[in-house]
């Protein structure tokens, strides 16, 4: 029977990879891959803040980038108008869950760069900017999943691939060896919904939407993102108490 073009089930995540604490003069690091999908986040800070002005809580500054040999195409070094839209995007998805007003005063920096990029780069760096924050010891509230969902043709889908986000069954039809996935994916093209979870309180801090869907099916994508990010979440928690316990750090 024919399955997603990776040969995932609808419902199913790209293989995620997490390492930690990868880089030795960050506070805190990570490394989140949802399949080709690698991002690095290191976490600078708290550091005192510079700034004459008088802030009752921490600055959070977030800098995403994608690296020159991430894409099939050799990508630009200079940051463009993506790159400094996504810096925004994943700060404001972050912000939420931390407690930013206990550490008054101080920058906090994220770094984030992409090792490597096959769709879902924004919500990968979310990920991995979340497990940096918290191995740093800034608190928040819980960590914050980024993830995709969406519709491909007329099939509902989790976790888009860049050859999914770029499904178009018109073209696909005159592709004698991939034209077979019509019939899982049916006819039309991707909508991609890149969304931020805090599972906790069950609160998105990020949707954005590219393409068209329905009322019902984004009900459905976003039903499927909750249940996704609680898997994904507990991942992470995982990893983070094995690092803390084979460094060393006492778990309570
Ligand atoms: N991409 C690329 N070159 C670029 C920008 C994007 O090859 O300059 C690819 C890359 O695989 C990326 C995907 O297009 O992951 C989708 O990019 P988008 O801007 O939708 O953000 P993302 O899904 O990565 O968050």
């Amino acid at each position: 029977m024919v399955k997603r073009f990776d040969g995932r089930e609808y419902n199913e995540l790209r293989k995620i990879n997490i390492k930690l604490n990868v880089i030795d003069n960050a506070k805190g690091s990570a490394i989140f891959s949802f399949g080709d999908t690698v991002a690095l986040a290191a976490v600078y800070g708290p550091k005192p803040s510079k700034m004459s002005l008088d802030y009752d809580k921490a600055f959070l500054r977030v800098r995403y980038n994608m690296l020159t040999f991430s894409t099939p195409e050799r990508k630009k070094p200079t940051p463009g108008r993506r790159e400094i839209e996504l810096s925004e995007v994943i700060k404001r998805a972050l912000e939420p869950a931390l407690l930013l007003e206990e550490i008054p005063g101080s920058i906090i920096d994220v770094y984030v760069e992409i090792l490597n990029a096959d769709a879902g780069t924004r919500t990968a760096s979310i990920n991995a900017a979340s497990l940096a924050l918290s191995l740093a010891g800034i608190p928040m509230k819980d960590l914050v999943i980024g993830l995709a969902v969406g519709k491909v043709g007329e099939k509902i889908v989790v976790d888009l691939n860049k050859e999914e986000e770029d499904y178009d069954s018109e073209k696909l039809r005159k592709d004698p060896e991939k034209s077979k996935y019509i019939e899982y994916y049916g006819e039309g093209r991707a909508t991609d919904i890149p969304v931020a979870i805090i599972p906790s309180e069950k609160k998105f801090t990020l949707i954005q939407l590219d393409g068209e869907i329905s009322n019902r099916e984004l009900n459905d994508a976003l039903n499927l993102a909750l249940e996704k990010a609680l898997e994904i979440k507990n991942l992470m928690k995982s990893n983070i108490l094995k690092h803390l316990s084979s460094s060393g750090n006492f778990i309570y």
